[in-house]
């Protein structure tokens, strides 16, 4: 197929940012238009912001779709797919429009931690040990039973706030209680996990499907607490870096084999095929790889390294998994390292100041600024969200992408920004 693409990325984030980024280098690409998109999507190429329509109203989005003659559909966020997003265009969208993302029933990877966690279970994909609960007394009773440490979660999308990990079996107690009676995630909090703490290594795995071939851009590794050395709470993520040698190659060939492949073929078994990317946050245990979780869409900040690295047309391998053509093309991602410094405003990811005026200097070669919470009005430049922008770098070797990087971060001003100093500094040391 060489068809002409006109793209409706949903979203507003990094990823975002980055996902246009990449899909504008490709010839086949038109247009692509944000819904609603940031700052970074505002001043990009073949890229138009469309902030008068809300992601979740998919009438308006399928009404946009066809008055632009959209042929591709690039939902980024999780809550639009889980939501339903591509079922709804397929019902009421234009037959052209072809959907790079999951149904709603495929959705439920992401968006029910109990249904994943029974997945895995049924399709005997190795995970931590559990149980699930929707009845407050009998997670209670449950906690009091067992010896091991354990971590909480709500089971529906928390935006990523609805794992908790206890110190102790009352700190145990007061998360049972804050999700499940006083409601602290809302119906996200309806049921809950209860299972086993593991410790290790943590990586996460991209992986592109069509529902039957996968192919999956290299290991990355996040960086989700706010501080350097990982202190401080839990962020969406101060920054990451691919790839990620924490796991040899045979093993992560065993993760294919034993984890990637067995779940998007128990997925399309189960009658729920799964096309777009699936995003897997795996424990390097003594026992081997575990997953913690599933994502059914690209991870923010991964996402900016791994495209930064990719060397295939990401609108070709998109199209390739909406039309089950997956293994007609090459997913080839060059021998460099990626790293991404997240650049977040000043009390993040506590409360912080929005409307804060930046200024970004010109940056160096191979080295990308991907705006996150950001706003462009009448060509001034303001913050808009806790994480605002990020900077990518790509090099022969790690220790010069992140070098790089933060060449990258020196290039933004504003007033508060914050930013971690140790990306890959714990793979750099080893
Ligand atoms: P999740 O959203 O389920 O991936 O959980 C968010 C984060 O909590 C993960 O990235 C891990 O750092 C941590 N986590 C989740 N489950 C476990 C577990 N069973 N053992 C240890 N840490 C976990």
């Amino acid at each position: 197929m060489t068809d002409i693409l006109r793209v409706l990325l949903v979203g507003n984030g990094g990823r975002e940012h980055a996902i246009s980024w990449k899909l504008a280098q490709s010839p086949r690409i038109e247009q692509i238009y944000v819904v609603p998109g940031n700052g970074g999507t505002a001043s990009s190429a073949k890229t138009t912001n469309v902030p008068s329509i809300k992601q979740e109203d998919f009438p308006a989005l399928v009404e946009f779709a066809k008055e632009k003659n959209i042929n591709l559909l690039v939902p980024g966020p999780e809550a639009p797919l889980v939501d339903g997003i591509v079922d709804y265009f397929e019902k009421h969208g234009d037959k052209s429009v072809r959907s790079f993302g999951p149904s709603e029933a495929a959705a439920r990877m992401e968006g029910s931690k109990t249904f994943s966690k029974d997945f895995m279970k049924r399709n005997n994909i190795p995970t931590a040990a559990y149980e699930n609960f929707s009845d407050f007394d009998k997670a209670t009773a449950y906690l009091d039973s067992i010896q091991h440490n354990v971590v909480i979660k709500a089971s529906g999308l928390a935006a990523g706030k609805g794992v908790i990990i206890p110190q102790t079996k009352e700190e145990a107690h007061a998360a049972l209680k804050d999700i499940m009676l006083d409601r602290e995630f809302g119906t996200a909090g309806d049921e809950v996990v209860i299972e086993e703490f593991l410790e290790g290594d943590e990586l996460s795995i991209l992986t592109f499907s069509d529902g039957t071939t996968i192919k999956s851009l290299p290991p990355a590794q996040d960086h989700k607490r706010i501080g350097d050395g990982d202190t401080g709470p839990n962020t969406g993520g101060m920054g990451t870096y691919a790839p990620t040698r924490i796991a040899p190659p045979e093993i992560i060939d065993a993760v294919h084999k034993d984890i990637l492949q067995p779940t998007v073929d128990g997925m399309k078994k189960e009658g729920y095929t799964f096309k777009g990317v699936l995003f897997t946050g795996l424990m390097m245990t003594k026992q081997g790889p575990k997953v913690l979780e599933y994502n059914v869409r690209f991870g923010d900040p991964e996402t900016q390294s791994l495209l930064a690295l990719m060397e295939s047309d990401l609108a070709e391998v998109m199209v390739a998994c909406a039309e089950g053509r997956l293994s007609e093309v090459d997913v080839k991602v060059g021998n460099k390292s990626a790293a991404t410094v997240v650049v977040a405003a000043g009390g993040y990811p506590g409360s912080y100041a929005k409307g804060t005026v930046m200024t970004l200097d010109q940056v160096p070669e191979d080295v990308v600024l991907f705006h996150a919470g950001t706003s462009l009005t009448d060509s001034t430049l303001k913050t808009a969200g806790g994480r605002v922008i990020a900077s990518t770098a790509t090099a022969a070797t790690l220790e010069e992408a992140v070098a790089k990087a933060y060449k990258g971060v020196d290039c933004i001003h504003f007033e508060g920004m914050q930013y971690r100093k140790d990306i890959a500094g714990r793979a750099l040391k080893k």
